[in-house]
């Protein structure tokens, strides 16, 4: 990873101006909401035009548009951002279409701990952290003559979900995997979907303790996946894949959930130790992350992914969540995450919770 020296960029800012700035897209319109709700001024980065919809939106539209012809132009303006005193809250569209490796090096002060992306992004790190935390994770089917059982199989880098599919049989995967593609085959695990939200400090000790800081559950969601989500309306998945319809896994919004009361002591044990390994393993994610789950019908989480920032899936909840009502009422992630930089900067911490 590039050097940043957050403390230099830091010097030049004038900390009464701070300016919350994010890509207009993914999950903005909460980040700009919160950020406005704790007096922040706000910027949205919109790519190739100024995005109109936000018009529509008064309390989530960015107080100033930064327009830039495409992702990569960002990095050209980063002095002219570091005049208006930005700090880049990062999501998933964010990272994805600027690209892990320019993300890298941008050099602009941005919430969370950046070195996560290395271990979130390759799915063998990904692994060794996880189950390194004592989660389980669905197994993992390395040679495809295996495989004895549904599986999914997954692409590298595959945007929200795009080209996954299911095979029951060798033969299955052979007529239908792309090849020259990196993929992984994981076992497909039966049960039900929670997308759970976390809010971990590093600075504050007021939620859930851990060895340093504290642990908040904000809220949770289910995707919403075309067309695995809706193809039972045209008859059984079998049914349609004898006339070569096969369901897809794209991820086209979000719906609020709860989960019964009697798992949460789960839900915290591994928020709590995913975030004490990743201490031991890069200094801790920071932030807003969300574990991926699939609860089975012995009520046991099977975890399939981690995301390392604020997820979509906390838009349902811009005026706060079951949970999170219970924390702050009126208390979103885009709001949650504002509330940090404001203590961090009043405690002269900034360095903390950036990179
Ligand atoms: P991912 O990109 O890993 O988040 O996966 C995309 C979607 O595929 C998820 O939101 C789930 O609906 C589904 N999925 C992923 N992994 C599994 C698994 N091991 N078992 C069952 N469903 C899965």
């Amino acid at each position: 990873m590039a050097k940043i020296n957050i403390s230099d960029m830091l010097t030049s800012y004038d900390k009464k101006k701070l300016t919350i700035a994010t890509v207009c897209s993914h999950s903005s319109l909460q980040i700009f909401n919160g950020a406005r709700k704790e007096g922040f001024k706000t910027l949205g980065i919109s790519v190739g035009e100024k995005k109109k919809y936000y018009d529509a939106f008064p309390l989530g539209r960015p107080d100033e548009f930064f327009v830039v012809k495409n992702y990569k132009d960002i990095l050209k303006y980063t002095d002219e951002l570091r005049e208006k005193n930005v700090i880049i809250i990062p999501h998933g569209s964010f990272v994805e279409y600027l690209g892990p490796d320019k993300f890298l090096t941008l050099d602009l002060p941005t919430f969370g701990n950046r070195k996560v992306l290395e271990w979130e992004s390759d799915r063998k790190m990904e692994r060794k952290w996880l189950e390194g935390a004592g989660l389980t994770m669905p197994r993992e089917i390395k040679d495809p003559k295996d495989i004895s059982c549904p599986v999914i199989v997954k692409y590298h880098g595959a945007k929200g979900g795009k080209g996954f599919f299911i095979a029951k049989t060798y033969d299955e995967f052979k007529r239908r995997i792309k090849k020259n593609k990196k993929y992984v085959i994981q076992e497909f695990v039966m049960g039900t979907r929670y997308y759970l939200h976390y809010f971990y400090s590093p600075i504050q000790n007021n939620a859930f303790k851990l060895s340093k800081g504290s642990l908040q559950l904000l809220s949770m969601d289910r995707r919403d996946e075309t067309t695995i989500d809706e193809v039972q309306r045209l008859g059984s998945i079998a049914e349609l894949e004898e006339l070569g319809i096969h369901p897809t896994f794209v991820v086209t919004g979000n719906i609020p959930i709860v989960m019964r009361e009697s798992l949460l002591p789960k839900v915290f044990d591994m928020g709590a130790s995913v975030v004490e390994k990743s201490i031991l393993l890069f200094g801790g994610v920071i932030g807003s992350f969300c574990l991926e789950t699939v609860v089975t019908e012995n009520l046991e989480f099977k975890v399939f992914e981690i995301s390392a920032r604020i997820v979509a899936g906390t838009n349902p909840y811009v005026a706060g969540s079951s949970y999170s009502e219970m924390i702050q009422p009126d208390l979103s992630t885009g709001r949650r995450i504002a509330q940090e930089i404001k203590y961090a900067n009043k405690k002269n911490q900034l360095e903390k919770i950036l990179t």
